[in-house]
């Protein structure tokens, strides 16, 4: 770390530098140093102006969140120096290049002038981290740039480009060359002028003719897309607080409403998620492989198989990565079709690039090609298979590739459970073989579960982790099992859901639960929109329902465990979901996406526990949501234990990126964690007694020596996997 304080021309220089990850962060010693050298300029008669520039071309990232333990000293502890600044006699103007964030765009604010470089990015990302930008930002941004626009750059924390920032106002002038010198200009020429009207605390918040108005509609959408997550909402009454009081009083209800959100547990969550996207790509499988050893092999050139639903979304992800890609179909029908799905999602996403000033190459045959020949992927580097979900097609499409593709292309199977070393043992090539599962929309969804198989190689996982990283995606290393990490994990969820439908409860009744607690769609909503028809064909094949059934077999029970018939039997009067217009809800027609509880599966569900029996009961919230969750959990527990995963973090990504689990709750291990180990345990203690036909309630061996070993904090959990408990 250092602070350097020159003094040139007769203009002090301060830049400031705290290099970690190679962002510029703020700390205590950054923040002395600041307020030192700016009362040094404010004290020497010499000093006739000031800029503020970084080091190394980036401004400032803000604070470190890693800080935030220790609130006061840092995340509030740069308000006054910003007012400091801001108070100051002599021109201080901001050179802005690289980044400014948070704190470092707080600080700009407090400056008189901002000139920012033409590739200078900007914003107020501490929503993102639960929390709101807490050095008065929240009071000056919009008394610069109006209400609409700050509500917008604060409550969603995106970043915006030097060309929005100065079309806002937000900086006076952009420039291509050096920032610093450009800024160093602009405060000579700005020496001895008065500057009162650039105090931004003593600007009045610009206004709108229908204020009142504006607000009201603003913080219903605020509500609406935050989710449950607290601090956008905060974030809006902050600024609100900007139109409605004096500076110092809205500083005072900005440091409040900090508070409030520091202590709610949500910031912590949203930390917590931060850095366990982070730590997730420090990959590691149980044999010793690691991202520290292995290197990834370039990808000039991919391929796709099969361009439904998934293979849309993957070509069009791997054109946005600007990787040339071969996109492949069964027949000339097929890819037909597939080729205009594939277009048509291009356009759209070329339409939105060019809004943020980018383009996107896709009409040129070297960058995307469609074919039904195999023999067009002998020079490809990457193959990635997404197919229908079948052992046999999988098979004899991983057997062609191994025989066509060079012998060091890479062969990929998006398959959503299927066994990587049964598909890998029909080539010759199985350490080149992996999981690479992507999530629907593929060319939206961030996650890619990247599954490793006994045979792959380092190589391999470290190559498809680079493939993620290239299409902008989160790759989370995981082991091989049926399902993998997230679809293991669901498989005990979606079941409790359906128990409980069976036990007196109606889809919209669970679906609420869960959407309350902040999931984006409960799993009965989710299911029609996936297609009831995907399972019945799993469970087909697995023999659980189906023709292959045997005959005698009770309508709930399989193999000596309890089971539902419910979703064989939708599935069996042709209800698909919404593309059939009729799953668990009814839709206005086939394709439909409105939602709309169905009388008819009120009926159904009410004759059916008549047929079985079952005495209707009212199920309350809190059962819903632990029997649901906690089997959930309890997976994630033995899928750590058997190093399927290589740390409660990995399980936690999976679920906020691929399963719209409520980032601000962390992740079901980190809520697990929140809600104690002893509590989960003695709820399924107490569900696996009503419901001992269900072994997914019964709760795993790790979580119960967790709990005898003192309900460890999280981060430590995985070092108690191999040590020996005398209280089991
Ligand atoms: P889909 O039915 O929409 O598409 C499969 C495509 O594969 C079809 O267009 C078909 O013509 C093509 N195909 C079949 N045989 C082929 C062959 N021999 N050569 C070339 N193309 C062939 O299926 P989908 O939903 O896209 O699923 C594909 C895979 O992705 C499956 O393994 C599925 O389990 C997995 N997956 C699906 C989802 C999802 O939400 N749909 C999510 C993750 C993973």
């Amino acid at each position: 770390m250092r602070v350097t304080f020159s003094l040139f021309h007769a203009l002090a220089v301060l830049n400031w530098l705290l290099a970690t990850e190679s962002l510029i962060y703020f700390s205590l010693a950054v923040l002395q140093a600041l307020e030192d050298g700016l009362k040094r300029a404010d004290a020497d008669p010499s000093v006739k102006a000031v800029t503020i520039c970084g080091e190394n071309g980036k401004f400032s990232a803000g604070a470190d969140i890693r800080g935030f333990s220790s609130p006061n000293k840092q995340g509030l502890g740069l308000g006054p120096i910003v007012s400091l600044i801001e108070r100051s006699e002599k021109p201080v103007v901001a050179a802005i290049e690289g980044i400014a964030l948070g704190g470092g765009l707080e600080v700009t604010l407090g400056c008189h002038y901002r000139i920012a470089h033409v590739q200078a990015r900007m914003g107020l990302p501490e929503v993102t981290i639960g929390l709101l930008p807490g050095a008065e930002g929240t009071q000056r941004l919009p008394r610069l740039i109006g209400v609409p626009a700050a509500l917008d750059i604060i409550t969603t924390g995106r970043h915006i480009s030097a060309s929005e920032a100065l079309k806002l106002g937000l900086v006076d002038e952009v420039v291509e060359e050096n920032t610093v010198e450009a800024a160093i200009r602009l405060a000579n020429r700005l020496i001895g002028q008065p500057l009162g009207h650039r105090r931004l605390s003593l600007k009045p918040v610009p206004k709108l003719p229908n204020m009142e108005a504006f607000l009201t509609e603003a913080l219903v959408k605020v509500k609406k897309r935050a989710q449950g997550c607290l601090a956008p909402e905060l974030c809006f009454q902050a600024i609100k607080a900007a139109t409605e009081q004096p500076f110092a009083d809205g500083v005072r209800k900005e440091r409040e409403l900090f508070n409030i959100l520091l202590t709610s547990g949500q910031a912590k969550a949203l930390q917590y998620a931060f850095f366990a996207e982070r730590a997730v790509e420090k990959w590691t499988t149980p044999s010793g492989a690691s991202w520290k050893t292995a290197s990834p092999q370039p990808i000039r050139k991919a391929a796709v198989i099969g361009l439904g639903t998934m293979g849309r979304g993957i070509v069009t992800s791997l054109v946005k990565a600007k990787i040339p890609v071969v996109a492949l179909e069964q027949d000339l029908e097929y890819l037909n079709t597939g080729r205009k799905a594939v277009m048509l999602l291009l356009e759209r996403e070329a339409m939105k690039m060019e809004q943020g000033g980018q383009t996107l190459d896709f009409n040129n045959p070297a960058r995307l090609q469609f074919a039904v020949d195999f023999d067009v992927l002998r020079d490809v580097d990457l193959v990635i298979e997404a197919v229908f979900e079948n052992m046999a097609l999988k098979k004899e499409i991983f057997n062609k590739l191994s025989r066509i593709c060079k012998p060091e292309a890479f062969l990929c199977t998006n398959t959503s459970a299927l066994n990587i070393d049964e598909i890998a043992s029909v080539t010759s090539r199985p350490q080149q073989v992996i999981g690479t599962h992507f999530f629907s929309p593929a060319h939206v969804m961030r996650l890619l579960e990247i599954i490793y198989g006994r045979h792959t190689s380092p190589t391999t996982i470290a190559t498809a982790m680079q493939l993620a990283k290239v299409m902008k995606k989160v790759g989370v290393v995981v082991g091989n099992c049926f399902g993998f990490v997230g679809n293991r994990m669901m498989f005990p969820y979606v079941q409790q859901a359906v128990f409980l439908l069976e036990e007196g409860s109606r889809p919209e009744d669970v679906d609420q639960v869960l959407e309350d607690f902040g999931f984006k769609i409960g799993p009965f909503r989710m299911s029609d929109l996936a297609g009831l028809d995907v399972g019945w064909r799993s469970r087909k094949d697995q023999g659980l329902t189906g023709p292959t059934l045997a005959p005698g077999t009770s309508a709930r029970q399989r193999h000596g465990y309890r089971y539902s018939p419910l979703p064989d039997l939708l599935c069996e009067k042709g209800r698909f979901g919404q593309k059939t217009g009729k799953g668990w809800y009814q839709y206005e027609k086939a394709g439909g996406r409105t939602a709309k509880p169905d009388p008819w599966i009120h009926s159904f569900l009410s004759e059916y526990r008549d047929t079985h029996q079952i005495k209707t009961r009212f199920i309350d919230q809190e059962e819903i949501l632990e029997r649901c969750l906690f089997t959930l959990i309890n997976e994630g527990f033995d899928i750590l234990a058997e190093g399927i995963a290589s740390g409660p973090e990995h399980l936690d990504v999976v679920y906020i990126n691929g399963y719209g689990w409520p980032k601000h709750r962390g992740g079901p291990m980190f809520y697990a964690s929140t809600v104690g180990l002893p509590n989960i345990l003695a709820k399924l203690q107490k569900y696996s007694e009503i419901h001992p036909d269900v072994p997914q309630l019964r709760p795993s061996a790790f979580l119960k020596k967790l709990v005898a070993m003192g309900n460890p904090p999280l981060n430590d959990w995985m070092s108690y996997l191999h040590r020996q408990s005398n209280k089991l």
